[in-house]
């Protein structure tokens, strides 16, 4: 059988814009769509449909237009077809034709055939940030906090509707939430555009809670934080999302840790760094110093001659992450201060220190020493 002209089938002018093409191709498809064409015509309508959408499919692709321009049917094979396969009864091609258009066929069709249930679907989940300090963090929480729920509005018993009105069964989608496509031996399943799948419309929605039949509140929720959590790990609570659509279960809530920046210590994992600060003098005489722990303190016994910089490891002393074992270690980072504001005496005594250690050359300074071998070596 041979092929009707494209732009026949559409009634459009060889120079026709995209715009009247995909004009024509609207009405044409809305006049033969398998929805609007029952009983004997059914199958004389679904032979024209397929025709003008592989119509539209042809003229709407500019390079496949001016292979058909050029070569009629034989530049353009729809069964061949290249870009997703639009073929008449391509699946993707169908989809992609319709896209922009499709809430227009439906807006004003005369609506399915089917019966059954409505769309369900599952609520959002809601995410809370919690910001905990470090020792929380490490020891754990319980705490409360205060989260959106949904109640029934009472004004219209969650119908949606104002009072002494009612929801109507939605006239495009027969209360089924979905609308079919026939198409050839293909059907698709779209969610209902005009009842968004509640397969119910409101004609005239309740004042209080505007259509929703549900009113958003606040309630409180015990949260339990456990032990080691770390930042960015989240909590889920299950079913503490936003409610679910026509019986769908609810989505969940989770709660995103966030741990506030601490005094003291800086976390890597399940270990703990801290820096202590220690005078030259006790560093260079040694001493027992005191250094900070999680909630607690501890001590270090200094050796003579501890150098800046030195790292002491507390075993132990970490954080027992939540899937650890064993608590990480915590290490103190010595830092050498440099004594400020001397009194005339202080001054006095540590000229005198500097000439002994002067007279001894390098033998009381390790790191000097290296140091200035490296510089000669460096002006060799
Ligand atoms: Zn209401
Ligand atoms: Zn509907």
């Amino acid at each position: 059988m041979a092929k009707r002209d494209y732009y026949e089938i559409l009634g459009v002018a060889k120079n026709a814009s995209d715009d009247d093409i995909k004009k024509a191709y609207r009405k044409l498809a809305m006049k033969f769509h398998p929805d609007r064409n029952q009983g004997e015509d059914a199958k004389k309508a679904e032979e024209k449909f397929k025709e003008v959408k592989e119509a539209y499919e042809m003229l709407s692709d500019a390079q496949k237009r001016a292979a058909y321009d050029q070569y009629g049917h034989a530049g353009v094979d729809p069964n061949m077809g290249g870009r997703g396969g639009a073929g008449p009864e391509g699946f993707g091609g169908f989809a992609e034709a319709f896209g922009d258009i499709f809430g227009d066929i439906f807006g004003g069709a005369a609506g399915g055939r089917r019966g059954g249930g409505q769309q369900v679907y599952r609520g959002s989940d809601l995410s809370y940030a919690m910001e905990i300090s470090l020792e929380e963090a490490a020891a754990g929480k319980e705490t409360q906090i205060r989260i959106p729920s949904w109640d029934g509005c009472e004004t219209c018993h969650g119908s949606g509707a104002k009072p002494g009105t009612s929801p109507k069964t939605c006239p495009t989608c027969s209360g089924s939430g979905t609308v079919h496509l026939r198409q050839g031996f293909f059907s698709i399943q779209q969610t209902c555009p005009h009842c968004h799948g509640n397969g119910k419309i409101i004609p005239e929605p309740c004042p209080t809670c505007n259509g929703a039949g549900k009113i958003k509140r606040q309630k409180t929720l015990e949260v339990k934080i456990p032990a080691g959590i770390n930042e960015g790990m989240r909590i889920r609570s299950a079913g503490n999302g936003e409610p679910g659509t026509n019986g769908g279960p609810p989505g969940d809530l989770y709660i995103e840790i966030r741990i506030k920046q601490h005094e003291i210590f800086e976390r890597d994992g399940d270990d703990l760094h801290c820096t202590v600060p220690v005078s030259m003098t006790t560093a260079a005489l040694g001493g027992t110093i005191e250094v900070p722990t999680l909630g607690a303190k501890a001590e270090i016994e200094l050796p003579e001659g501890t150098q800046h910089g030195k790292t002491f490891r507390l075993r132990g002393k970490g954080i027992k992450g939540i899937r650890s074992s064993y608590p990480g270690d915590l290490y103190a980072h010595i830092t050498v201060e440099t004594p400020v504001k001397l009194t005339e005496h202080q001054r006095k005594l540590m000229k005198e220190l500097d000439e002994s250690f002067r007279k001894a050359g390098d033998r009381h300074s390790p790191n000097a020493k290296s140091w200035t071998d490296r510089v000669k070596d460096l002006f060799k």
